[in-house]
């Protein structure tokens, strides 16, 4: 009789991975800060992501975007009008507080006391961490006529998604420019500012590749989603290989056309009274900072001098 019961086979990829995040955590740069996906960074991790943030900001100044910046808590009402749990509920992160009575409070205190779980005794607040640092955007811009202006958005996300690998955290930050106006000009804008996007960080030395994508949507339902994303090339990643020959690059950057899936739920329209159209690109902070580190080493003293001078981190 064969033993049906197997221990978890770790893969090559998981190897690779776990041995990444030990490379980034014995140089200092991350910090473990209790779960996975959840870690602190040194002051040489921020210095080149704000060295990234700069660069990125001079690179789409052409546009002259209008700066723009939120809290990482957004209220309820808003994330509500973003469909987003309806399409990613598994990645979703709501804020629970406590509204109870001084004997809720004994009881809450009790539990905690006895070793067992206490948050059962908060409720959901009104509001929720900012899944995609455009979304307070069209809640700013809602029942507005918006046409053709484009923000530029920095900020922390939240997505429910714990993993051994570092590129995968459960709070990153995202630089993204967001056009709001007419279907053609929003298309357009993605599809320019998407090519230089990959151009700015070929410019730095890595090894990027544009593809077509589509993101994680949930269920049976959402692989519908994922294909029409694809077919209909609305989403485009900027990949790096990370653990070539193990896994497929990873993103570091995305250029998206949201068409009127925003405009029409937050009733932002254009001068003609149509639904305006979004189109983001969005820098992944953290994950080009590491996929720097990845391809020049842990230590800046290893990195070639263009891709320092690109930075001004020389
Ligand atoms: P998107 O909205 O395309 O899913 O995310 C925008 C960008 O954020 C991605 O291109 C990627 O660079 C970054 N990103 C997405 N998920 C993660 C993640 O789990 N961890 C980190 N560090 N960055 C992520
Ligand atoms: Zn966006």
């Amino acid at each position: 009789m064969t033993d049906t019961t197997t221990a978890p086979q770790t893969t090559d990829l998981d190897a690779a991975r776990l041995a990444f995040r030990d490379e980034l955590v014995d140089a200092g740069l991350l910090v473990p800060a209790g779960e996975p996906g959840l870690f602190g960074r040194n002051g040489t991790f921020d210095d080149v992501v704000d060295a990234v943030d700069r660069y990125i900001t001079l690179g789409f100044a052409a546009l002259a975007p209008e700066r723009i910046r939120f809290a990482p808590v957004i209220a309820r009402s808003a994330f509500e009008r973003t469909d987003y749990v309806a399409s990613f509920p598994q990645l979703t992160g709501a804020i629970h507080t406590f509204t109870g009575s001084d004997r809720d409070h004994a009881a809450l205190l009790a539990a905690r006391a006895a070793g067992e779980d206490w948050d059962r005794f908060l409720h959901p607040g009104e509001t929720m961490l900012v899944s995609a640092v455009c979304h307070p955007l069209y809640d700013h811009l809602a029942g507005q006529q918006v046409d053709g202006r484009v923000f530029d958005v920095v900020g922390y996300t939240f997505r429910h998604e714990p993993s051994d690998d570092p590129m995968r955290l459960q709070s990153f930050r995202m630089h993204e420019f967001v056009h709001v106006g007419g279907e053609d000009d929003a298309r357009t804008f993605r599809n320019t500012w998407s090519e230089r996007q990959a151009a700015m960080l070929a410019a730095l030395g890595l090894d990027v590749t544009r593809v077509p994508a589509n993101d994680p949507f949930f269920g049976r339902a959402g692989k519908f989603l994922a294909a029409n994303q694809l077919t209909d090339e609305l989403k485009i990643e900027v990949t790096v290989p990370i653990y070539p020959g193990l896994s497929d690059g990873t993103a570091i950057a995305s250029a998206n056309s949201a068409g009127d899936h925003f405009g029409a739920p937050f009733g932002i329209t254009t001068a003609d009274g149509t639904v305006a159209h979004t189109s983001c690109i969005a820098f992944g902070m953290e994950r080009i900072t590491l996929a720097l580190f990845r391809t020049f080493g842990t230590s800046l003293a290893d990195w070639p001098v263009s891709t320092l001078d690109q930075l001004s981190l020389r």
